[in-house]
Protein backbone atom coordinates (compact mmCIF):
# COMPACT_ATOMS: atom_id res chain seq x y z
CA UNK A 1 0.00 0.00 0.00
CA UNK A 2 1.16 3.26 -1.46
CA UNK A 3 1.11 5.81 1.24
CA UNK A 4 0.65 9.69 -0.23
CA UNK A 5 3.54 12.08 1.00
CA UNK A 6 4.13 15.45 0.35
CA UNK A 7 7.01 17.29 -1.30
CA UNK A 8 9.61 18.58 0.79
CA UNK A 9 13.01 20.46 -0.46
CA UNK A 10 15.01 17.64 -0.05
CA UNK A 11 12.66 15.18 -1.97
CA UNK A 12 11.53 17.81 -4.56
CA UNK A 13 16.24 17.73 -4.85
CA UNK A 14 16.60 13.83 -5.53
CA UNK A 15 15.37 10.55 -7.88
CA UNK A 16 16.45 8.57 -5.25
CA UNK A 17 16.19 8.47 -1.04
CA UNK A 18 19.61 6.84 -1.34
CA UNK A 19 20.93 9.63 -3.69
CA UNK A 20 21.72 11.98 -0.55
CA UNK A 21 24.43 9.77 -0.01
CA UNK A 22 26.23 10.09 -3.15
CA UNK A 23 28.07 13.01 -2.62
CA UNK A 24 29.82 11.47 0.15
CA UNK A 25 30.54 8.50 -1.72
CA UNK A 26 31.50 10.16 -4.38
CA UNK A 27 33.84 12.30 -1.70
CA UNK A 28 35.15 9.15 -0.23
CA UNK A 29 35.91 6.85 -3.01
CA UNK A 30 35.54 3.98 -0.55
CA UNK A 31 36.55 0.45 -0.83
CA UNK A 32 33.43 -0.41 1.28
CA UNK A 33 30.60 1.19 2.62
CA UNK A 34 29.76 0.36 6.58
CA UNK A 35 26.56 0.88 7.66
CA UNK A 36 26.35 1.68 11.74
CA UNK A 37 23.24 1.12 13.63
CA UNK A 38 22.96 1.05 17.03
CA UNK A 39 19.86 -0.11 19.71
CA UNK A 40 19.48 0.09 23.25
CA UNK A 41 19.35 -3.46 24.30
CA UNK A 42 16.51 -2.62 26.84
CA UNK A 43 13.89 -5.51 26.26
CA UNK A 44 12.04 -6.46 23.28
CA UNK A 45 12.36 -4.34 20.26
CA UNK A 46 9.81 -2.37 19.04
CA UNK A 47 8.52 -1.56 15.24
CA UNK A 48 10.72 2.00 15.24
CA UNK A 49 13.80 -0.07 15.77
CA UNK A 50 12.81 -2.97 13.16
CA UNK A 51 12.02 0.10 10.90
CA UNK A 52 15.62 1.48 11.50
CA UNK A 53 17.27 -1.96 11.35
CA UNK A 54 15.21 -3.05 7.63
CA UNK A 55 16.20 0.62 5.96
CA UNK A 56 19.50 0.21 7.32
CA UNK A 57 19.96 -3.36 5.20
CA UNK A 58 17.61 -1.95 2.07
CA UNK A 59 20.16 0.60 1.99
CA UNK A 60 23.12 -0.83 2.30
CA UNK A 61 22.06 -3.27 -0.66
CA UNK A 62 21.10 -0.24 -2.34
CA UNK A 63 24.21 1.81 -2.36
CA UNK A 64 26.51 -1.21 -3.20
CA UNK A 65 24.34 -1.66 -6.47
CA UNK A 66 24.63 1.66 -7.57
CA UNK A 67 28.27 1.96 -6.78
CA UNK A 68 29.52 -1.37 -7.26
CA UNK A 69 31.22 -1.34 -3.74
CA UNK A 70 31.02 -3.71 -0.91
CA UNK A 71 28.41 -2.63 1.80
CA UNK A 72 27.91 -4.49 5.18
CA UNK A 73 25.98 -3.51 8.68
CA UNK A 74 27.75 -3.04 12.06
CA UNK A 75 24.68 -3.37 15.01
CA UNK A 76 26.03 -1.61 18.12
CA UNK A 77 23.96 -3.39 20.78
CA UNK A 78 23.98 -0.72 23.69
CA UNK A 79 23.77 -3.01 26.63
CA UNK A 80 25.27 -0.06 28.90
CA UNK A 81 21.21 1.06 28.69
CA UNK A 82 19.90 2.13 32.00
CA UNK A 83 18.89 -1.34 33.86
CA UNK A 84 17.85 0.18 37.40
CA UNK A 85 17.86 3.43 38.65
CA UNK A 86 17.75 4.27 42.16
CA UNK A 87 18.61 7.24 44.27
CA UNK A 88 21.17 7.53 47.04
CA UNK A 89 19.10 8.42 49.96
CA UNK A 90 22.29 10.39 51.33
CA UNK A 91 23.34 12.75 48.34
CA UNK A 92 19.84 12.31 46.48
CA UNK A 93 22.09 11.76 43.71
CA UNK A 94 21.00 9.10 40.92
CA UNK A 95 22.48 6.07 40.57
CA UNK A 96 21.96 3.63 37.39
CA UNK A 97 23.12 -0.53 37.00
CA UNK A 98 23.47 -0.65 33.09
CA UNK A 99 22.14 -3.92 31.03
CA UNK A 100 25.37 -5.22 31.01
CA UNK A 101 26.04 -5.08 34.92
CA UNK A 102 22.37 -6.91 35.60
CA UNK A 103 22.67 -9.24 32.65
CA UNK A 104 26.41 -10.13 32.32
CA UNK A 105 28.19 -10.81 29.22
CA UNK A 106 26.49 -14.01 28.68
CA UNK A 107 22.79 -12.43 29.52
CA UNK A 108 23.38 -9.63 27.13
CA UNK A 109 24.48 -12.12 24.14
CA UNK A 110 21.48 -14.28 25.02
CA UNK A 111 19.43 -11.11 24.45
CA UNK A 112 20.72 -10.04 21.31
CA UNK A 113 20.41 -13.60 20.04
CA UNK A 114 16.67 -14.20 21.06
CA UNK A 115 16.11 -10.52 19.87
CA UNK A 116 17.94 -9.57 17.18
CA UNK A 117 19.66 -12.03 15.15
CA UNK A 118 16.68 -13.71 13.80
CA UNK A 119 15.21 -10.55 12.40
CA UNK A 120 19.01 -9.58 10.97
CA UNK A 121 19.86 -13.33 9.98
CA UNK A 122 16.82 -13.01 7.39
CA UNK A 123 17.68 -9.59 6.28
CA UNK A 124 20.94 -10.52 5.85
CA UNK A 125 20.45 -13.52 3.76
CA UNK A 126 17.66 -12.09 2.03
CA UNK A 127 19.45 -8.80 0.63
CA UNK A 128 22.86 -10.64 0.75
CA UNK A 129 24.18 -7.76 3.26
CA UNK A 130 26.95 -9.22 6.02
CA UNK A 131 26.27 -7.68 9.58
CA UNK A 132 28.49 -7.83 12.58
CA UNK A 133 27.33 -7.57 16.12
CA UNK A 134 29.38 -5.35 18.85
CA UNK A 135 28.01 -4.44 22.53
CA UNK A 136 28.83 -0.97 24.01
CA UNK A 137 30.79 -3.13 26.81
CA UNK A 138 33.08 -4.87 23.71
CA UNK A 139 33.32 -1.65 21.63
CA UNK A 140 34.66 0.44 25.36
CA UNK A 141 36.76 -2.09 25.90
CA UNK A 142 38.45 -1.77 22.47
CA UNK A 143 42.53 -0.34 22.02
CA UNK A 144 41.06 1.91 18.86
CA UNK A 145 38.11 2.88 21.30
CA UNK A 146 40.28 4.00 23.82
CA UNK A 147 42.82 5.40 22.58
CA UNK A 148 40.69 7.68 20.78
CA UNK A 149 38.86 8.91 24.17
CA UNK A 150 42.47 9.78 26.15
CA UNK A 151 43.26 11.81 22.53
CA UNK A 152 40.33 13.52 22.84
CA UNK A 153 40.38 14.49 26.65
CA UNK A 154 43.00 16.94 26.64
CA UNK A 155 40.52 18.44 24.09
CA UNK A 156 37.66 18.25 25.88
CA UNK A 157 37.49 22.31 26.65
CA UNK A 158 36.45 22.68 23.49
CA UNK A 159 33.60 19.67 22.77
CA UNK A 160 32.23 20.45 26.19
CA UNK A 161 29.51 22.62 25.22
CA UNK A 162 28.63 20.75 22.62
CA UNK A 163 28.25 17.65 24.59
CA UNK A 164 26.47 19.58 27.37
CA UNK A 165 25.18 22.45 26.06
CA UNK A 166 23.03 23.53 29.21
CA UNK A 167 25.75 22.44 31.92
CA UNK A 168 29.33 22.16 29.89
CA UNK A 169 30.03 18.87 32.18
CA UNK A 170 29.91 16.17 29.67
CA UNK A 171 29.38 12.91 31.49
CA UNK A 172 31.04 10.26 31.95
CA UNK A 173 30.50 6.88 34.01
CA UNK A 174 32.80 4.32 35.76
CA UNK A 175 30.83 1.91 37.14
CA UNK A 176 32.11 0.47 40.13
CA UNK A 177 33.95 -2.46 39.70
CA UNK A 178 33.56 -4.66 42.59
CA UNK A 179 32.09 -7.85 41.79
CA UNK A 180 28.75 -7.70 41.10
CA UNK A 181 28.44 -4.29 41.77
CA UNK A 182 28.42 -1.78 38.92
CA UNK A 183 26.71 1.08 40.22
CA UNK A 184 27.68 4.50 38.84
CA UNK A 185 26.34 7.96 39.60
CA UNK A 186 23.84 8.95 36.62
CA UNK A 187 25.15 12.54 36.37
CA UNK A 188 28.71 11.75 37.75
CA UNK A 189 28.86 14.28 40.58
CA UNK A 190 31.36 12.79 42.53
CA UNK A 191 32.99 11.58 38.90
CA UNK A 192 36.26 13.05 38.35
CA UNK A 193 39.38 12.57 35.88
CA UNK A 194 42.10 12.57 38.23
CA UNK A 195 45.39 11.86 36.10
CA UNK A 196 45.86 12.20 32.46
CA UNK A 197 48.53 11.06 30.65
CA UNK A 198 48.86 9.90 27.36
CA UNK A 199 48.00 6.56 27.43
CA UNK A 200 45.73 6.17 30.67
CA UNK A 201 43.69 8.26 32.69
CA UNK A 202 42.79 7.73 36.43
CA UNK A 203 39.06 8.53 37.58
CA UNK A 204 37.95 8.72 40.85
CA UNK A 205 34.59 8.10 42.01
CA UNK A 206 32.16 7.02 44.54
CA UNK A 207 29.59 4.01 44.84
CA UNK A 208 25.86 3.90 46.13
CA UNK A 209 27.77 0.75 48.30
CA UNK A 210 31.39 0.70 48.69
CA UNK A 211 32.19 4.23 48.71
CA UNK A 212 35.11 6.15 47.33
CA UNK A 213 36.90 4.06 44.65
CA UNK A 214 39.54 4.79 41.79
CA UNK A 215 39.24 3.17 38.07
CA UNK A 216 41.92 3.76 35.12
CA UNK A 217 40.97 3.37 31.76
CA UNK A 218 44.47 2.66 29.81
CA UNK A 219 44.23 0.71 26.10
CA UNK A 220 44.40 -2.57 27.57
CA UNK A 221 40.39 -3.39 28.25
CA UNK A 222 40.51 -2.44 32.40
CA UNK A 223 37.90 -0.87 33.88
CA UNK A 224 34.49 -0.29 32.33
CA UNK A 225 34.34 3.35 30.52
CA UNK A 226 30.97 4.48 30.30
CA UNK A 227 30.14 7.78 28.51
CA UNK A 228 26.62 10.43 28.22
CA UNK A 229 24.76 9.46 24.63
CA UNK A 230 26.13 12.70 22.77
CA UNK A 231 29.80 11.87 24.58
CA UNK A 232 29.95 8.22 23.25
CA UNK A 233 28.61 9.02 19.83
CA UNK A 234 31.87 11.58 19.24
CA UNK A 235 34.05 8.83 20.50
CA UNK A 236 32.70 6.45 17.93
CA UNK A 237 32.78 8.81 15.28
CA UNK A 238 36.10 10.31 15.62
CA UNK A 239 37.25 6.61 15.91
CA UNK A 240 35.87 5.23 12.72
CA UNK A 241 37.28 9.02 10.92
CA UNK A 242 40.70 7.49 10.98
CA UNK A 243 39.78 4.55 8.91
CA UNK A 244 41.52 4.87 5.48
CA UNK A 245 38.86 3.45 2.53
CA UNK A 246 36.37 2.55 4.50
CA UNK A 247 33.04 5.20 4.41
CA UNK A 248 30.73 5.06 7.71
CA UNK A 249 27.41 5.60 7.41
CA UNK A 250 25.39 6.57 10.73
CA UNK A 251 21.52 5.51 10.75
CA UNK A 252 19.61 6.64 13.09
CA UNK A 253 15.86 7.53 13.59
CA UNK A 254 14.59 10.74 12.68
CA UNK A 255 14.70 12.13 16.01
CA UNK A 256 17.90 12.59 15.89
CA UNK A 257 18.52 15.14 13.38
CA UNK A 258 18.52 17.33 16.60
CA UNK A 259 21.07 15.83 18.51
CA UNK A 260 23.26 15.54 15.63
CA UNK A 261 24.03 19.28 15.23
CA UNK A 262 25.22 18.80 18.12
CA UNK A 263 27.63 16.15 17.42
CA UNK A 264 28.56 17.62 14.86
CA UNK A 265 29.33 20.92 15.95
CA UNK A 266 31.49 18.88 18.94
CA UNK A 267 33.73 16.71 16.18
CA UNK A 268 34.49 20.34 14.34
CA UNK A 269 35.60 21.58 17.67
CA UNK A 270 37.89 19.02 18.32
CA UNK A 271 39.43 19.07 15.34
CA UNK A 272 37.85 17.62 12.24
CA UNK A 273 36.74 19.25 9.22
CA UNK A 274 33.40 19.17 7.45
CA UNK A 275 34.36 16.93 4.95
CA UNK A 276 35.89 14.30 7.84
CA UNK A 277 32.38 14.20 9.70
CA UNK A 278 30.86 10.46 9.10
CA UNK A 279 27.90 10.50 6.89
CA UNK A 280 24.56 9.88 8.16
CA UNK A 281 20.69 8.77 7.02
CA UNK A 282 17.77 9.86 8.92
CA UNK A 283 15.29 7.36 8.66
CA UNK A 284 11.42 7.88 9.12
CA UNK A 285 10.08 7.88 12.56
CA UNK A 286 7.37 6.57 13.65
CA UNK A 287 4.70 8.91 15.88
CA UNK A 288 1.26 8.62 17.61
CA UNK A 289 -1.67 10.56 17.13
CA UNK A 290 -0.28 13.52 18.96
CA UNK A 291 2.95 13.83 17.00
CA UNK A 292 4.95 12.84 19.43
CA UNK A 293 7.58 9.59 18.88
CA UNK A 294 5.91 6.33 19.84
CA UNK A 295 7.42 5.65 22.90
CA UNK A 296 6.91 1.86 24.32
CA UNK A 297 7.95 3.66 27.87
CA UNK A 298 5.12 6.05 28.08
CA UNK A 299 2.64 3.74 26.88
CA UNK A 300 3.74 0.52 29.35
CA UNK A 301 3.64 3.74 32.16
CA UNK A 302 0.43 4.43 30.94
CA UNK A 303 0.99 7.70 30.41
CA UNK A 304 0.29 7.92 26.52
CA UNK A 305 -2.16 5.63 24.88
CA UNK A 306 -1.95 3.08 22.01
CA UNK A 307 -2.44 5.48 19.03
CA UNK A 308 -5.30 4.87 16.66
CA UNK A 309 -4.83 1.91 14.10
CA UNK A 310 -2.01 0.81 16.13
CA UNK A 311 -1.41 -3.07 17.41
CA UNK A 312 0.58 -4.54 20.18
CA UNK A 313 2.66 -5.75 18.21
CA UNK A 314 4.13 -2.44 17.25
CA UNK A 315 5.70 -2.06 20.70
CA UNK A 316 6.64 -5.52 21.11
CA UNK A 317 7.73 -7.01 17.98
CA UNK A 318 7.87 -11.01 19.51
CA UNK A 319 3.84 -10.47 19.67
CA UNK A 320 3.96 -10.05 15.79
CA UNK A 321 0.78 -12.72 15.10
CA UNK A 322 2.68 -14.88 12.77
CA UNK A 323 6.51 -16.25 11.41
CA UNK A 324 9.75 -14.16 11.76
CA UNK A 325 9.80 -14.78 7.69
CA UNK A 326 6.20 -13.72 7.09
CA UNK A 327 7.71 -10.35 9.49
CA UNK A 328 10.41 -10.03 7.50
CA UNK A 329 8.68 -10.57 4.40
CA UNK A 330 6.19 -7.18 5.66
CA UNK A 331 9.21 -4.93 6.64
CA UNK A 332 11.09 -5.38 3.13
CA UNK A 333 7.77 -4.45 1.42
CA UNK A 334 7.08 -1.43 3.45
CA UNK A 335 11.31 -0.92 2.93
CA UNK A 336 10.37 -1.20 -0.69
CA UNK A 337 7.50 1.58 -0.49
CA UNK A 338 9.57 3.73 2.03
CA UNK A 339 12.75 3.55 -0.78
CA UNK A 340 10.52 4.24 -3.69
CA UNK A 341 9.96 7.87 -3.74
CA UNK A 342 12.21 10.78 -1.38
CA UNK A 343 8.74 11.94 -0.41
CA UNK A 344 7.75 8.80 1.80
CA UNK A 345 11.53 8.51 3.41
CA UNK A 346 11.88 11.79 4.58
CA UNK A 347 9.20 11.92 6.60
CA UNK A 348 7.59 10.33 9.46
CA UNK A 349 4.64 7.39 9.60
CA UNK A 350 2.02 7.48 12.23
CA UNK A 351 1.62 4.37 14.43
CA UNK A 352 -1.88 3.64 12.36
CA UNK A 353 -0.25 4.25 9.19
CA UNK A 354 2.72 2.05 9.20
CA UNK A 355 0.10 -0.76 11.07
CA UNK A 356 -1.57 -0.67 7.42
CA UNK A 357 1.44 -0.70 5.43
CA UNK A 358 2.75 -3.88 7.57
CA UNK A 359 -0.62 -5.42 7.56
CA UNK A 360 -2.30 -4.85 3.67
CA UNK A 361 -1.87 -7.17 1.25
CA UNK A 362 1.33 -6.14 -1.10
CA UNK A 363 -0.37 -3.89 -3.52
CA UNK A 364 1.73 -3.87 -6.71
CA UNK A 365 0.87 -0.33 -7.61
CA UNK A 366 2.85 2.85 -9.46
CA UNK A 367 5.19 4.55 -6.65
CA UNK A 368 3.92 8.39 -6.12
CA UNK A 369 3.85 10.75 -8.79
ZN1 LIG B 1 30.07 -0.75 44.39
Amino acid sequence: MYPVSPNTVLANALSHAVDVLTPRVLDAAPERIVFAVGTQINGAPHIGTSLVQSLTFATAARLRDKFGVPAEVQFGALDNAPYAIVSDHETGHRYQRAYAHALGEQGIADQVDTLYRPLFNALSERLHVPYSVETYSQQQAGEHFRRTWLRVLPRMDAARWWLAPSSGVAHLRVPCPRPGCGWAEKYAQRTHVQHTEADRATISAVCLHHGEYEVVIGPDGEGYLDLATLYRNMVKELAVTSTRGTLYVMVKGGDWVFGSQLVDGALQAVGLTQGQLPARLFCPQIVSDTGAKLSKSLIREGRAPLPEGAAPWMLDTREWPGLVSEYVDRLLNMTEVVLSDPRHFFRSYSAGELARMMTAPAARSVPAP
